[in-house]
Parts: C-alpha cells; sequence; structure tokens
C-alpha cells in the first residue's frame, strides 16, 4: 500500500533528508586514501546524532553499522571495516537518518584521490541516470517510467544495470511501497500521485548486471569484478512535479564543484 503524505510531513522529511545531505557532505572532505571506512561510519553516527536524529540503517534488518559503505566492486550494503581505502579506490557510501519519526535515505560515490577515466564515467553517467529518473517522477506517470528511462540511458553506456535491488518508497519506515526498480517498461506499473515520496537509486555496473552476495549476508558485489556506482536521491511529488527532499550540494560545497544538476527539482531554495 502507497502511503501518500501531507505537506506537512514531506517537511518533516525534508529535515531527515537534510540530515543525511549534510552528512555526506561531512563526509565529503575525509574521503582520502588511508582513511578507513569504520573511521568514516563513526564519524558518521556522532554526526547524525548531534543533529538529534539516529541512523536510519544502524540495527535495521540487524545491519551493525550507521553507514553501507561499498568500495570498488561492491554494489550496496557493503559493512564498514578496518581496511585502508587506496588511491584511485571509488566508495559508495549509502546514509540514513530517522528524525520526527520520519527516514532519510540517500547515497553518492565518491572518488578516492584519482580514478581512471573509465570509472569516472563509470560515476558520472549513474548519477546522470538518477536525475534522468527524477524527471519522470510526477503526477501521471507510472512506476515503470522511471525505471525505463534509467535503464535506456544506462544501457546505451554498456553498463549493467542491477536487477535484485531497487528504489523504494520511503517515509515512517525505510522501506515503503512502492518498488521502483532502475529498469521497466513505459506506463507499467503504480501510478504516481500528489504527496508521494520515493527513494529512486540506480546501481550501475561497469560491466555485467550479475551480482553475488558475500557470504556475511549483506554485501553485494558485481559477479565479473568490475566496479558498481550507486547514487540515490530522496524526491516527493510537490504541485506535480518531483522535488527533491536531499542534495548533494553540500558535498559540492566541500569538494568545490560548481554544479547545477539539482536546480529544476528544487522548488524552494536550500540553504546551505
Ligand atoms: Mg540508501
Ligand atoms: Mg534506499
Amino acid at each position: 500500500m502507497i502511503i501518500v503524505k501531507t505537506p506537512e510531513e514531506i517537511e518533516l522529511m525534508r529535515e531527515s533528508a537534510l540530515i543525511v545531505s549534510k552528512t555526506l557532505g561531512m563526509l565529503a572532505s575525509e574521503v582520502k586514501p588511508g582513511v578507513t571506512t569504520l573511521y568514516l561510519d563513526k564519524l558518521a553516527e556522532d554526526f547524525i546524532r548531534d543533529h538529534g536524529a539516529v541512523p536510519g540503517f544502524l540495527g535495521l534488518y540487524d545491519f551493525p553499522n550507521s553507514l553501507c559503505m561499498s568500495p570498488n566492486a561492491q554494489v550496496v550494503h557493503g559493512i564498514p571495516n578496518a581496511t585502508p581505502l587506496v588511491e584511485g579506490d571509488i566508495i559508495s557510501i549509502d546514509c540514513g537518518a530517522f528524525k520526527n519519526n520520519y527516514h532519510g535515505d540517500h547515497a553518492y560515490t565518491f572518488e578516492v584521490g584519482e580514478v581512471t577515466p573509465e570509472v569516472k564515467k563509470l560515476l558520472e553517467v549513474t548519477k546522470q541516470s538518477l536525475y534522468i529518473g527524477i524527471k519522470e517522477f510526477k503526477v501521471g506517470n507510472r512506476v515503470g517510467d522511471v525505471g525505463y528511462a534509467i535503464q535506456k540511458f544506462t544501457e546505451a553506456h554498456g553498463y549493467g544495470v542491477v536487477r535484485e535491488l531497487v528504489g523504494h518508497g520511503l517515509g515512517q519506515k525505510m522501506h515503503e511501497d512502492p518498488e521502483m526498480p532502475n529498469y521497466g517498461r513505459r506506463g507499467r506499473g503504480k501510478k504516481f500521485v500528489e504527496g508521494m515520496v520515493v527513494a529512486i537509486e540506480p546501481m550501475t555496473n561497469m560491466g555485467t548486471k550479475r551480482i553475488n552476495q558475500l557470504k556475511d549476508g549483506w554485501t553485494i558485489l558485481t559477479a565479473d569484478g568490475k566496479p558498481s556506482a550507486h547514487f540515490e536521491h530522496d524526491v516527493a511529488i510537490v504541485n506535480g512535479k518531483p522535488e527533491l527532499l536531499s542534495t548533494f550540494k553540500y558535498i559540492y560545497d566541500a569538494l568545490g564543484i560548481e554544479s547545477d544538476e539539482e536546480d529544476e527539482f528544487h522548488q524552494k531554495e536550500i540553504q546551505l
């Protein structure tokens, strides 16, 4: 069942999403060669708690940490550990914060030092596919329209679209209806209505779309060992149109990146 949110609830969800956005912005300055994902996890947990929220993933389905940390060939759900990041790695950081009874949940794949042009392109295309999907999240469209748009764009670059893991509705529960696959057929699936809130999250593999799971019961990695990227935003339908509740602007601010990619999806100015 899809749980539609009131404008007041959407503002509460924006608060949760912005705590995640700020956490990722804080981490952006900390991601570098030599740093461990366990250290970053601790920083994030303290930061989230200092902002009056609790880490959304900690204990969720018994997940042991606050961040999902998935380097290189790991797709999602990697567990933080004591292995230092090295120059040329990528690290997908998925973060959740729970405040006022609502979840924020979004993700960004960071470069560790200098990465190869091939990897840079994978990140760029995955992030672009996220916005291409978000554009389709509007009144009158359906779940399949978002998935179709993401899949078409991604596969045109020769990349693999992961099938087993999908985006989702978001609210008082981390995972609500509907499921939001990154593949699909136009005009198929549940219809979007005003007040829906979802997490759209393309998971894109440089090679095969096939994945495996580690024996830890969590970590998902590519079957061919090639890198994978993950970008996720929280989006509401406001005035019939997609409205971003999360933002990468804190990350860009920390990294000195100029970007207007989100501007068309913010009906309200984000005050950094
Ligand atoms: Mg997430
Ligand atoms: Mg999610």
